[in-house]
């Protein structure tokens, strides 16, 4: 084998779903893109995704001599469904432990192999920490394509997977970008409760429920239009996702740890207005729903027990 198909075979060996490679150079068109979806305000108060702007077009200011990206995909698919109308849902990825600490562990051993077979190399590997374009980087290596709803698709498995990256002095054959298969389909455009994907693969998070119910702090009203279509979701947001046909026919992850905790989908929101500080910090350990803070869970279930709260009063 060749070191390339080595370090693919021992990505699938060490577990995840799919792998794709592309050369360390500059994201120019990406990152032209990504600083007007920056200026345009659509991140809201994630400041953090304007930092290292150089890092973010040039993964050589990471690792000066890198010279290929290995981009890495893990299904987090598993066979359960949010009933019709449920309240105090969460969104997919956030039903089993957190992919923080999931993922991180499977590309140090990645990192590990690609220096077992390139001795010499040094790697850097990323998921979601650091000032890397992840989703950027996928479409680069071909891992998949960016649907009209941001996310990154493959056929094999929806959009339901994670990406990680590791970032390599060795130096792989490169993989070719893959077709676009979003074809004439506008449905994740269509079903978004609040409009938040503003043209085809632009989303705007300030009108995002995921944003709102995931990224912001508990003292942070909702706007309005987002409060009015909260659509029961707690933590998240799957509409656009849900909703799109590659998403039809997934396999279930082989990944325990993403199976629903508790078999939990969903959360009883007065159980969350109710949670003492202590028991929100045993319950959630390793889950992705610590991350808005216990009073971030609690003003979300707030509106979902208090559909009042977000209607004009009879003065206005
Ligand atoms: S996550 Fe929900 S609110 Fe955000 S773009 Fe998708 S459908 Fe719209
Ligand atoms: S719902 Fe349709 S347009 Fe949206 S990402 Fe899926 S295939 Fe693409």
């Amino acid at each position: 084998m060749t070191p390339t198909q080595q370090v693919k075979r021992a990505a699938l060996d060490i577990g995840f779903d799919a792998v794709a490679i592309a050369r360390a150079e500059p994201l120019v068109e990406e990152m032209k893109q990504y600083q007007e979806w920056l200026q345009r305000g659509y991140h809201g108060s994630m400041a953090y995704m304007e930092r290292n702007p150089e890092a973010r077009g040039d993964v050589r200011h990471i690792l000066p001599e890198a010279a290929s990206v290995i981009v890495v995909a893990r299904n987090y698919y598993t066979p359960f469904q949010h009933e019709k109308g449920q309240v105090g849902k969460i969104a997919r990825y956030a039903w089993g432990d957190d992919y923080h600490v999931v993922i991180p562990p499977m590309l140090d051993a990645l990192s590990s192999a690609v220096a077992e077979i390139v001795p010499g190399s040094t790697s850097r590997r990323y998921i979601d920490t650091g000032p890397v374009l992840e989703r950027q980087w996928a479409v680069r290596s071909g891992l998949g394509w960016q649907g009209k709803n941001g996310n990154i698709l493959r056929r094999d498995m929806g959009s339901w997977f994670f990406i990680g990256v590791v970032i390599t002095t060795a130096a792989f054959d490169a993989d070719e970008p893959m077709e676009d298969f979003c074809g004439t389909c506008t449905a994740c455009i269509d079903s978004c409760p609040t409009s938040a994907i503003v043209q085809p693969t632009v989303v705007d998070s300030t009108k995002c429920i995921s944003y709102w119910t995931i990224e912001t702090k508990g003292n942070v009203e909702f706007p309005l239009p987002i409060a009015e279509h909260l659509d029961g979701w707690l933590f998240g947001c799957d509409v656009c996702q849900d909703v799109c046909p590659w998403n039809r026919f997934e396999t279930p992850t082989t990944e325990d740890r993403f199976l629903p905790r508790n078999d939990e989908v969903a959360l009883y929101p007065t159980d969350i207005l109710t949670l003492q500080p202590d028991q929100f910090v045993e319950r959630f350990r390793h889950s992705p729903l610590k991350r808005p803070k216990l009073d971030g869970l609690k003003r979300t279930a707030d509106y979902l027990v208090t559909p009042a709260k977000v209607m004009p009063s009879k003065d206005d």
